[in-house]
């Protein structure tokens, strides 16, 4: 049968497409612009959208826009929306937003997680870190921090390459960029206290279970006061149990501050210990409790057991620790 079509119009629009996508942008340009038949694969959201995120780096957008709008504003470098957004989704997760909450009510005690000496200026946006950084220590490490939120301005903010600071969703971005900062921005401090609650409590128990399953005994492990570690898992595990307090580190303590060498710990991972002051966790889960709780007192770890007053600490920490082996 005779057709006036060329072998290339004769293709499938899902062939064309997925030629399309093996090249590069200018070239789907030029393409388009050859012939009408190709003109089509710019009216494609799908196609567009996978040009836009596989050659920009963008996979957001204002709901207003195209993504074929997008690509062709993206082309003529007529925009240039933060592409580190990406990688942050507009639902934050419950803990971080856990870990917002707590740094707003412990404002004067929040140190920088990394420096420990400066304090908690941004919390970082990755969805799974829930790191608290200083400026210095945020340039120092701008790829690992790249999208911040300001406890002080609540904003996003970025590190570039000369260190300077950039504020995302700014007058100078466009209106992709600014929605997506807003979206959230809003996600993150929403204030939603009966929803908020409920989601943190089962966002937590995850955390626990999380802590169950984690047999990395090279990580640095923590106590924590068993009082408050029973409040907590009330906390977790029943719904209607109030937000515990500050971890009350305190009791662990002699009158000088430093560990008592005189408590008793658990010796096995998995069973039950309850004559025993304090409950030990890994350096994950801890880190995420100091932070959304607080602590009364100071943190406590193996490294307050290294001298010859903590021998017998030291044993509950490395029977513990071997514990998980017993276990098939
Ligand atoms: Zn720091």
């Amino acid at each position: 049968m005779y057709s006036n079509k060329t072998p290339m119009e004769r293709l499938t629009p899902e062939i064309l497409i997925n030629l399309a996508m093996h090249l590069d942008v200018p070239s789907v340009f030029q393409l388009s612009l050859a012939n009408k038949h190709f003109s089509k694969l710019f009216s494609d959201e799908l196609l567009c959208r996978q040009l836009v995120e596989r050659d920009y780096g963008i996979n957001y957008k204002h709901p207003d826009e195209t993504y074929a709008g997008l690509l062709h504003l993206l082309y003529t470098g007529a925009i240039r929306p933060s592409r580190y957004l990406s990688a942050v989704p507009d639902e934050v997760t419950d803990a971080k937003r856990a870990v917002y909450r707590a740094s707003l009510a412990h404002k004067e005690t929040a140190n920088c997680d990394l420096c420990k000496t400066n304090p908690a200026e941004y919390l970082n946006m990755d969805p799974a870190d829930n790191t608290l950084v200083c400026s210095s220590c945020a340039q120092e490490n701008k790829q690992r921090y790249a999208v911040l939120f300001s406890l002080s301005s609540e904003g996003l903010y970025t590190f570039m390459e000369d260190g300077s600071k950039h504020k995302l969703g700014d007058d100078s971005a466009d209106r992709n960029e600014v929605h997506k900062v807003k979206g959230i921005t809003e996600s993150l401090t929403s204030n939603d206290t009966i929803n908020d609650l409920d989601r943190r409590r089962r966002a937590e128990h995850q955390l626990y279970i999380q802590e169950l399953r984690r047999e990395d005994m090279s990580l640095k492990h923590y106590l924590i006061e068993k009082t408050w570690g029973r409040s907590w898992m009330l906390f977790r595990t029943r719904e209607g149990s109030p937000l515990p307090g500050r971890i009350t580190n305190q009791k662990l303590a002699r009158s000088n501050g430093t560990l008592d060498p005189n408590i008793r710990l658990p010796m096995d991972k998995y069973r039950p210990a309850p004559e025993t002051h304090a409950d030990i966790v890994s350096e994950k889960l801890w880190s995420y409790l100091e932070k959304a709780y607080g602590v009364q007192g100071r943190a406590y770890s193996e490294d307050d057991m290294q001298t010859p007053e903590y021998v017998r600490l030291r044993v509950y920490m490395d029977d513990y620790k071997k514990s998980i082996h017993s276990y098939p």
